[in-house]
């Protein structure tokens, strides 16, 4: 009988998403797959009896998801914990761990990433830090042979700097299959959806930003289409591309896509794109794949505080290379943020006022947070360790809060959207998806209001 191994997304008072080094609460009650539990479930299969809890989306809260823990008495742990749910994540598997004491504890995440020696010290009950969630290295420390210390943290073997993820990279098949099992749920895409990686990291440097302060590196395009090959073949029709970046570089991209393209799928998928380098034959290229929704950083209107946070960012190229979207019939959705430094209240009204001008399929508009790890974030964690959730539900602005609530209100109340986002949901095959979202931010609003 093989060794059980517990891949697990900590319980948590609100839907909290924690994967990718990001961590934030969902507001309108989307629930992705953590791609850190996912790409690890492909290295620790072959060794281990797998149990995934994602008590979020299972919406287990934490008594119970103690007990049943405790009661599976996993021999090892990789859990993913989140600075929107700091402290909390780590007091639950700290009371885990003293039930547990024979349990070996290895965690992810924002925070851990960016301050391995400080969670190492602070939690003694935690084992490693998974670095780079790409490569084997807990599979291997699991198993008592040397790990790559570029991807895993010890105590007292932290590499420093911290590495940066460089060159190619392949991952094993994941079990899917234990993430199909469970209610996520995107709004552009039907289910069961995929999630995959192309790339890993991102080689862009916004200040605000932690994805690209873990390095860059790209999948071998054998070890992707063998993962594509299978979810086709396997009738799977919805992906979600967890790139932070998908186009990039955008040469790469295309010959990607081309490929892609070649092979027939009948994939719908979804992802991140910067819309600077988005032409017509992206466009084009990306209809013919499936890409049913470009998800775009827009950030603020405000060109100062873009220009000074986002380096090559250009608000007159990025409404082109959405205009190219809409003419190749892909749907665009787009993420602001309110609050950068130099930024304010006249340009939160722009802001406000280019969202409402771009034809988006959804807008997200988010809460500056001094994210672990990035340019802008305090580089002591004795200082800078905080509870930080972009989506602005422990907001401990108000007057910030007010812009984004007015954000919202001023976009949304528009029927032209609803008739719009009605076409992007249908050609997505997400109706579905889309109602269950709509019926959960419904009840958070009348239970907000109670
Ligand atoms: S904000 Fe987007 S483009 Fe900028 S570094 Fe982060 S992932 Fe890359």
């Amino acid at each position: 009988m093989k060794p059980r191994l517990l891949l697990l997304n900590p319980p948590a008072a609100r839907p909290t998403l924690r994967d990718d080094f990001c961590s934030s609460t969902s507001k309108a009650g989307y629930l992705w797959q953590p791609i850190d539990l996912i790409c690890q479930s492909g290295y620790l299969d072959a060794d281990y009896d797998l149990r995934l809890l994602d008590a979020p989306v299972a919406q287990t809260a934490a008594g119970p998801a103690e007990e049943a823990i405790v009661a599976w008495r996993p021999e090892a742990i990789f859990s993913l914990t989140g600075s929107a749910a700091f402290p909390e994540d780590f007091e639950f598997l700290g009371r885990v761990a003293e039930r547990l004491p024979a349990a070996r504890l290895f965690v992810g995440g924002d925070l851990a990433r960016f301050h391995p020696d400080w969670v190492l010290a602070e939690y003694p009950f935690i084992e490693g830090v998974v670095l780079d969630f790409t490569r084997p290295a807990l599979r291997d420390c699991l198993a008592g042979r040397p790990a790559d210390r570029s991807a895993l943290a010890r105590r007292g073997e932290t590499a420093s700097p911290l590495p940066l993820a460089a060159g190619e990279f392949s991952y094993p098949w994941p079990r899917h299959d234990l993430f199909w099992a469970l209610p996520y749920r995107m709004p552009f895409l039907g289910r069961p959806f995929a999630s995959v990686l192309t790339n890993y990291g991102c080689a862009n440097s916004c200040a605000y930003c932690n994805s690209c302060r873990i390095g860059f590196a790209r999948r071998s395009f054998d070890n992707l289409f063998a993962e594509l090959d299978r979810l086709d073949a396997l009738g799977i029709r919805h992906l979600f591309v967890k790139d932070f970046t998908f186009n990039q570089p955008p040469a790469r991209a295309r010959e990607l896509l081309e490929t892609w393209a070649a092979r027939r799928y009948r994939f719908r998928w979804t992802g991140y794109l910067r819309a600077e380098t988005i032409d017509a034959e992206l466009a084009a290229l990306l209809a013919r794949t499936g890409c049913v929704m470009a998800q775009i950083g827009l950030e603020t209107a405000n060109q100062s505080a873009l220009a000074a946070a986002r380096p090559g960012a250009d608000l007159a190229r990025a409404r082109e290379g959405i205009a190219h979207l809409r003419r190749a019939g892909v749907s665009a959705g787009a993420h602001f943020i309110f609050g950068l430094p130099g930024d304010g209240e006249a340009g939160y009204d722009a802001t406000i006022a280019l969202a409402e001008s771009l034809p988006l399929a959804y807008a997200s508009f988010n809460h500056y947070t001094n994210r672990p790890g990035a340019r802008l974030a305090a580089e002591s964690p004795a200082t800078g360790i905080a509870r930080l959730d972009p989506s602005g539900q422990a907001a401990a602005d108000p007057a910030l809060s007010r812009w984004v609530g007015l954000a919202y209100r001023r976009f949304y109340r528009r029927p032209a959207y609803w008739f719009s986002l009605w076409r992007s949901a249908r050609a997505a095959g997400s109706l579905a998806a889309l109602w269950s979202m709509g019926v959960s931010w419904l009840a958070a609003r009348l239970r907000k209001a109670a």
